[in-house]
């Protein structure tokens, strides 16, 4: 269930990982506790961002260096591969506020076939298969 707390500072929504999705070892987003994280995700440098930490924000967009090249180098990454954007995320976030993104998030990647939900990083419904369209 997609929710504000699976949202990362990055506007990475967790709820639609593969490793969030997954039965076993469920990863519990980047807000979790590290335990069943990829490593990948535990060494994250946004999520580990000083800046980020001293400016006790919750969103990169409050960010004075907003989008940096970290940032802009995982977003062209999530845009090339998964046809998504973190920075359009963090963009919609900052202007209908995080309630109304998760809203239409759950609108988004929701199946049109059983209402599960569309994985990101497998271009289809992690419930039934259907591809993402
Ligand atoms: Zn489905």
């Amino acid at each position: 269930m997609i929710n504000a707390g699976l949202i990362a500072p990055c506007g990475m929504d967790c709820g639609i990982c593969m490793a969030y999705l997954r039965e076993k070892n469920k990863c519990p987003g980047c807000h979790g506790s590290d335990e069943n994280k990829s490593p990948s995700c535990v060494r994250c440098r946004i999520k580990n961002c000083a800046n980020l930490r001293k400016k006790r924000t919750r969103f990169c967009f409050d960010c004075d260096r907003f989008p940096c090249d970290r940032l802009k180098h995982l977003d062209k990454r999530y845009r090339t591969k998964y046809a998504m954007s973190m920075i359009e995320n963090l963009e919609d976030i900052r202007s209908l506020g995080i309630r109304q993104f998760v809203r239409n998030e759950k609108i988004r990647w929701a199946c049109s076939e059983c209402g599960g939900i569309i994985c990101v990083h497998r271009w289809c419904c992690y419930k039934c298969g259907k591809k993402r369209e």
